[in-house]
C-alpha cells in the first residue's frame, strides 16, 4: 500500500480519533497543557502574557513582546507534533482540518472571553478577526477558519482586516527594521478597519513563537481604535528543553505510520 505525503501529515485514524473527543480531551490531545513542570517549581513561573516559562527574577518583561504590549495570550496549549501537523494540514487547505482547528480555536477563545470582563460580551462590542496565513496556493487559508470560529462564538467576523504592507520601504535604520519585523509588514485595511473602532477584537492566529507578529498587529488595531485585543492561537512554541520536563504531553508522533515513512524525521 502506498502512503501519500498527506497521509503522513496526520493519518485518517488519528484524525478520526481526535474528532471524536470532547472539547477538554481534544485540547489536551492536540497541544500540551500549559503547566509548570514539577522540576521547575520554585525556580520558574509561567509568563501570564506569553504562556511560556521564565526563570523567577529574570528580565523576561524586557523581551516579552506580548507583555510589553499588555496582551494576554490564550492558547490551546504548547506546540506538539499533533498541533504542528494540524497547522501544516491547514496550509494544504483540507476542509477536515478547518473544522477541527476552528473548534479548537473556539475553545481557546471562550477561555479568553471568560477572563476578559467576566465573559460578558455581545455581537456589538466584540468581533473576531485574524492574521492572514498563506496556504500552498498563496491564498489566505485562515479566513474560512476564523469565520467558522466567529459562527461558533456567535460573533461577527471582520473579513480582510489585514493585508501585507507592500508600501513600506525595505531601507531604513535598525530600529525601523525591528519595527517592521514587529508588525510583520501588515497594515489594517481602512474599510474593514472602521469596524474595529470601540470594539474588543478576538484576534486569531495559528501559532506564536516570539509574539512579535501578534504584538505588532495588536498595536496597529489599538491605533485604529480597538478598545482591547484578545490574542488567541492554536499553539505556543516552547523549547524542547522545557517540553522534556513535562509529564502529560500531547502526542508528537502518529503510531500508525512506520518511522521509515515519516519525512525527514519530523513528527508525523
Ligand atoms: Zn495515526
Ligand atoms: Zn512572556
Amino acid at each position: 500500500m502506498s502512503v501519500s505525503p498527506l497521509s503522513r501529515v496526520l493519518c485518517a485514524e488519528c484524525f478520526a480519533a481526535l474528532s471524536a473527543l470532547d472539547d477538554a480531551s481534544l485540547a489536551r490531545a492536540v497541544a500540551t497543557p500549559v503547566t509548570l513542570p514539577a522540576a521547575f517549581i520554585g525556580t520558574h513561573t509561567v509568563c501570564h502574557s506569553c504562556q511560556s516559562v521564565r526563570r523567577v527574577g529574570d528580565a523576561h518583561e524586557a523581551y516579552c513582546a506580548l507583555h510589553a504590549t499588555g496582551l494576554v495570550l490564550s492558547v490551546v496549549g504548547w506546540a506538539s507534533g499533533t498541533s504542528e501537523a494540524l497547522r501544516d494540514d491547514l496550509r494544504r487547505v483540507r476542509s477536515r482540518t478547518n473544522v477541527l482547528v476552528s473548534r479548537l480555536l473556539a475553545i481557546a477563545a471562550r477561555d479568553a472571553l471568560r477572563m476578559s470582563r467576566g465573559g460578558i460580551y455581545n455581537a456589538v462590542d466584540t468581533v473576531v478577526a485574524h492574521i492572514p496565513m498563506s496556504g500552498a496556493t498563496g491564498a489566505d487559508v485562515f479566513a474560512s477558519v476564523a469565520a467558522n470560529v466567529a459562527v461558533q462564538l456567535g460573533l461577527p467576523f471582520i473579513e480582510g482586516l489585514l493585508a501585507r504592507d507592500k508600501r513600506r520601504s525595505t531601507r531604513g535604520s535598525v530600529a525601523e527594521a525591528r519595527a517592521r519585523i514587529a508588525s510583520n509588514e501588515y497594515r489594517v485595511v481602512p474599510e474593514p478597519g472602521t469596524r474595529v473602532v470601540g470594539r474588543r477584537i478576538v484576534l486569531l492566529d495559528d501559532t506564536v513563537t516570539t509574539g512579535h507578529t501578534m504584538a505588532g498587529v495588536a498595536h496597529m488595531l489599538r491605533e485604529s481604535g480597538a478598545l482591547e485585543v484578545l490574542p488567541v492561537v492554536l499553539d505556543r512554541v516552547v523549547s524542547a528543553r522545557l517540553l522534556q520536563r513535562v509529564t502529560q504531553r500531547a502526542a508528537d508522533r502518529c503510531p500508525h505510520v512506520p518511522a521509515a515513512l515519516r519525512s525527514g524525521g519530523r513528527p508525523f
